[in-house]
């Protein structure tokens, strides 16, 4: 196993070999000397318990429900992987566009709700999402303060070198404390281990993502102008991954004195109304900012209840991180019409600005229009070169290999295929493998792997002042090369920093 092997070879312009060899041999060393890699592990875990790089473990019963009873480290890679970083610049560059992206596409509801007409009439909660969005606008609700604290996710695609899009998340991206608290450990573990590893400290790149969303929310908080003001962290009743959500809210106080307050969407409902001019009332705190760590999924509205909250938090005047519209841009259907020809014209006036954005795009289609019978045919005949994804988010939800071709031929014989609408298809992506260490509750393991680079941004308006539109840091999860799906929380991947080649 070397990690050579894993990227293209020299020539391609990607990375340099030599580059690839100096750092395989500091890992290499340590794949063969078992002895060492146990004493970094123990470090590393020693470390993520004092530093609180830590998640709830599923085996222990309140380990979701009460912080701080039973912790574990979270899922991680002992030590960085390697990345060109020609594309990590590239990402970070493209950052700032897709947060106007999202702004400009929020504010075109003609588009949005042209891009999901059949998709709505297919999938429920797409349906339920575009009703609240539809009340919005018909109450001519206003949101002049409009915060985005997004991830954008890629894969490096092996066959050609390009940075390609995996999506855009626009509500509850995840990960911004644990992730920064990852490239500290790598970092950590880089100087512990001296020359030991063979790797410097200096090519794992700074990561303040978690500073850079207690930022974002702290000058919405400003922006609302009221002093009393409380953030309304909207979570989940169970949530293992509530100590990077923790972080947050305790950056949020430390660096600016703002309080948060978590609260479920039926706790919501229970406490929460508007006052004469719309503020939004939790009890007797008003609330400035509401900061959405739930709501993006259907099982989030186990009843009406729910969605009145929803529509309640929507309806008011605070700034929603992210508002309907925001949270309808990041659909994967609209990553998908995006990537139609023209579409982009729509949004930019930039033509340089096209290109990069564009570039970025995978193959990306539609089932449901005239044209996509062919591409359904191809996807059947073909289906590893695929990826069949629903409006959904999370992890878990797409449908890979054999089973797209089940899954398209299954759509398409039932009610005359409506039911295709609720899909998009992908183009698959193979990233480069390399080996890494993989430790999950204390036990470490050498897999070939793949990893997917998520790079936060925030952007922050009011009216037409643009307040904030930034990168801000990034998270690498890597996973085991045969799985197909990616999630951390879902239990797939693992958080893994950046080590720039
Ligand atoms: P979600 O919103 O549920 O995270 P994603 O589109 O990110 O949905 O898909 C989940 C995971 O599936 C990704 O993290 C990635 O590992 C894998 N995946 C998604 N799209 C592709 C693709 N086009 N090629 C390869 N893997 C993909
Ligand atoms: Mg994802
Ligand atoms: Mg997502």
């Amino acid at each position: 196993m070397t990690l050579a092997s894993a990227y293209p070879p020299a020539g391609t312009g990607l990375v340099k070999h030599s580059e690839l060899e100096t750092l395989s041999q500091g890992v290499i060393s340590q794949v063969n000397d078992e002895p060492v890699v146990s004493v970094l592990v123990a470090e590393a875990l020693s470390w993520s318990s004092l530093h609180g790089l830590v998640v709830g473990n599923t085996s222990h019963e309140r380990s979701g429900t009460i912080p701080g009873v039973g912790l574990v480290h979270a899922p991680l890679s002992l030590l960085p992987s390697p990345f060109p970083w020609q594309a990590f610049s590239q990402a970070i560059e493209l950052a700032p566009l897709f947060n106007r992206l999202v702004d400009r596409v929020s504010q075109d509801a003609d588009f949005l709700r042209q891009a999901l007409a059949r998709t709505r009439k297919a999938d429920s909660f797409t349906a339920r999402l575009l009703d609240i969005h539809l009340q919005i606008l018909d109450k001519g609700v206003k949101q002049e303060i409009r915060l985005g604290l997004h991830r954008s996710d890629y894969m490096l695609d092996m066959a050609t070198g390009n940075l390609l899009q995996v999506e855009l998340n626009t509500i509850s991206s995840s990960f911004a404390a644990l992730g920064s608290l990852v490239t500290s450990l790598h970092r950590h573990l880089i100087n512990w281990s001296g020359d030991r590893s063979g790797l410097e400290a200096k090519n794992v790149p700074e990561n303040s993502a978690a500073d850079t969303f207690a930022e974002a929310l702290a000058l919405a908080w400003k922006e609302y102008g009221d002093n009393r003001a409380v953030v309304l962290m909207v979570v989940r009743e169970e949530e293992r991954n509530m100590y990077d959500q923790y972080w947050l809210a305790l950056k949020l106080f430390k660096s600016y004195g703002i309080k948060l307050i978590r609260k479920t969407l039926s706790q919501v409902i229970a406490e929460g109304k508007l006052g004469s001019n719309n503020e939004l009332f939790i009890g007797k705190q008003v609330v400035s900012v509401v900061y959405y760590r739930a709501g993006y999924s259907p099982d989030d509205y186990p009843s009406e209840s729910e969605w009145d909250a929803r529509l309640l938090l929507e309806l008011s005047t605070a700034v929603k991180c992210p508002n309907i519209s925001y949270h309808l841009a990041g659909a994967k259907k609209i990553q998908q019409e995006l990537a139609k020809p023209g579409i982009l014209e729509r949004f930019f006036e930039n033509k340089q600005e096209i290109v990069k954005v564009r570039s970025c795009f995978a193959g990306l289609w539609s089932l449901e229009d005239e044209n996509s019978d062919e591409i359904i045919k191809e996807a059947i005949r073909n289906p590893e070169g695929f990826v069949l994804k629903p409006q959904r988010e999370g992890g878990g939800n797409n449908t890979y290999g054999a089973d797209v071709s089940e899954k398209l031929i299954q759509l398409r014989k039932t009610d005359g295929g409506t039911g295709l609408a609720a899909y998009i298809l992908m183009q698959r992506i193979f990233p480069a493998v390399h080996p890494a260490y993989l430790v999950h509750d204390g036990i470490w393991s050498c897999k070939e792997t793949i990893s997917e680079l998520g790079i936060f941004s925030t952007y922050l308006r009011n009216g037409k002042k643009e307040v904030l539109n930034k990168e801000a840091g990034y998270l690498l999860r890597t996973k085991v090369a045969d799985s197909n799906e990616g999630g951390v929380a879902a239990g797939y991947a693992v958080l893994d920093s950046l080590y720039l080649i």
